[in-house]
């Protein structure tokens, strides 16, 4: 299997490891040299304007495909990116990649839209994030405005006053904040005052309905809709996944929508088939 693997990367692991934690370091080892040997591509996810039907964003999501490993996926790697410190140069290459993308995307196709760059809770601890967005917008000549970063609820607690001074700082750049994955943490919105975001990503568990629920899923969303508003926040629901769930998010005033009843994440060349076709401009039925 070692060999098989790719050789003395993956030496270290002995028979009595669990299976688990020999994909782990394999994975890992592997991680090392998947930028160099251009292992990554990044998919894009559109978001759309639940009135207008409009694509008005689209979510960058890392994919890793190892010759002898296969797909791993960003569940996986990130967190191993994490403690290995390569989370750095790898958001540093996904911010380039993504805003070069979307600054051709917009020449060719003469309809700004956003790019969100997903980032890690480590990254809001550290200067570093600052000169890779700078040198992602110079290098690409991307809007700033066009530019979106996502951080999560617990990556904006964990070190809040540190956060809260980077944010400020890159805010100050002219791109967008926005908190992603929310419902999923334990901090209040009232608490998220302090950051200076401009959007709120609603998780998607708030769609997975409970008919058993005393109080159903659907009525949280909706009033953590109204809150958001309240606190100057656009809404995104992600995980939109049914006929079902737009229906229901008409009926609230969610800004936009994104998830699989519109499109999986794709790769550049669907995303600019999409952006060719026609339907772009109407992109809910
Ligand atoms: P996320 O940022 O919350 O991204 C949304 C995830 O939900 C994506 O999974 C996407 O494929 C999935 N999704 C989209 N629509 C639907 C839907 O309708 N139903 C369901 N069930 N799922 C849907 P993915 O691409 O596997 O990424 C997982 C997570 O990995 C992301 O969650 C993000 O936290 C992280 N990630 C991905 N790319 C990057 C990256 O470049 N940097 C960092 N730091 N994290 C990344
Ligand atoms: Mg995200
Ligand atoms: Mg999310
Ligand atoms: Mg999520």
């Amino acid at each position: 299997r070692a060999k098989a693997a790719g050789g003395n990367c993956f030496r270290f692991y002995t028979p009595d490891m669990s299976a688990e934690s020999r994909t782990r370091m394999m994975r890992h080892a592997a991680l090392r040299h998947a930028l160099d040997r251009n292992e990554f591509v990044v998919y894009y996810q559109p978001r759309v304007d639940l009135k207008t039907s409009r694509l008005t964003g689209v979510e960058a999501l890392l994919r890793w495909t190892h010759p002898q490993l296969g797909e791993v996926s960003p569940v996986d790697f990130i967190p191993l990116a994490e403690e290995s410190g390569l989370i750095d140069s790898i958001t540093d290459w996904v911010l380039r990649r993504a805003t070069q993308q979307v600054q051709e995307w917009t020449l060719r196709h003469g309809r700004p839209f956003t790019v969100s760059v997903n980032l890690s809770a480590r990254q809001l601890r550290n200067e570093k994030i600052l000169a890779s967005v700078r040198q992602a917008l110079r290098a690409s000549g991307l809007h700033p405005g066009q530019l979106e970063l996502e951080l999560t609820e617990s990556a904006l607690m964990e070190d809040a006053d540190t956060a809260a001074i980077l944010l400020k700082e890159l805010k100050r750049h002219g791109l967008r904040l926005s908190v992603d994955d929310f419902g999923t943490g334990y901090s209040s919105l009232a608490y998220l005052r302090r950051f200076p975001l401009d959007c709120l990503k609603l998780d998607r568990s708030f769609l997975l309905q409970n008919h058993s629920d005393e109080v159903s899923p659907w009525k949280l969303a909706e009033a953590v809709i109204n809150l958001a508003h309240t606190l100057g926040l656009s809404v995104v629901a992600e995980g939109v996944e049914s006929e079902e769930h737009l229906a229901f998010l008409r009926t609230t005033s969610c800004d936009e929508i994104q998830g699989s009843c519109i499109s999986a994440p794709m790769p550049p060349e669907d995303m600019e088939r999409l952006l060719c076709s026609t339907h772009s401009e109407q992109l809910l039925a």
